[in-house]
């Protein structure tokens, strides 16, 4: 069975002590309130993410991401974090390939390729996102840009590589925007990209690979979203931004 997964974006919001204390209420909400299958990872600013897995350690529940990392091992490239160090402080997860990443940071598939296959390296799990802007959508463009997003940062790793990937559909159009897809729209693309994944991986890869939904998720459209076949639980951001909100989501 594939794992369900709520995951919190927190993006350039919270300073220290704040992250810190958000924090702590997830972990404290997440112990009394989510059982065996149900797991949340935050994805916080850098400068949280000792401390907070630190908090952590113990809670199974409970893992620490990063929201970006750099594609090479070590050197001079300033103001730049690699996975290693993330590794180091003990952050499991990194974000991967968000739109906002790839919209005002210029990353694009090859970039996004060699941040995967590093993170991997240094056995982070990578949280990989892909999805379409409105432009795209209305043009009918959305399948061969999620295809191309996929297969172009992805497709190149083994099974055994590709099978620690998490990957995260998330339309842009729908990103901080209030407007969700509907569940049959997202269930319509995840089914699609867990085709794609079987096509190249084999079912059983497919099968076991979760998929998460992302765009103005919130406590009362996640049920009905992550009621669908494909949808393995959601990318949050807003959202993740409240314990009560981000825990009441992981529900
Ligand atoms: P949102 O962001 O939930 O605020 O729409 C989702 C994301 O960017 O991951």
């Amino acid at each position: 069975m594939r794992k369900k997964i709520v995951a919190g974006n927190w993006k350039m919001n919270k300073n220290y002590t704040e992250g810190l204390s958000l924090f702590s209420e997830v972990i404290n909400m997440a112990k009394d309130e989510l059982h065996g299958e149900q797991q949340v990872i935050v994805c916080a600013p850098y400068i949280h993410l000792h401390s907070l897995s630190a908090l952590a350690k113990g809670y199974v529940q409970v893992s620490v991401g990063a929201q970006n990392a750099h594609q090479e091992e070590a050197g001079a490239y300033t103001g730049e974090i690699s996975t290693s160090m993330l590794k180091s402080v003990g952050v499991e997860y990194v974000i991967l390939g968000h739109s906002e990443r790839r919209q005002y940071f210029a990353e694009d598939n090859a970039l996004l390729a060699k941040k995967t296959d590093i993170a991997l390296k240094n056995d982070l799990k990578p949280i990989f996102c892909i999805g379409e802007t409105l432009t795209e959508r209305e043009s009918g463009e959305h399948f061969n840009v999620i295809k191309s997003q996929l297969s172009e940062g992805t497709f190149h790793l083994s099974a055994d590589d590709f099978a620690k990937l998490v990957i995260a559909y998330e339309p842009v159009w729908a990103i901080g925007t209030g407007v969700t897809a509907s569940s049959d729209q997202a269930q319509e693309i995840h089914a699609y990209i867990r085709k794609e994944i079987a096509l190249k991986y084999g079912q059983a890869v497919a099968d076991e690979t979760s998929i998460l939904y992302g765009g103005s998720c919130n406590p009362k459209n996640a049920s009905e979203l992550f009621a669908q076949a494909d949808i393995d639980g959601g990318l949050i951001g807003g959202a993740s931004l409240k314990s009560r909100d981000f825990i009441d989501i992981a529900k």
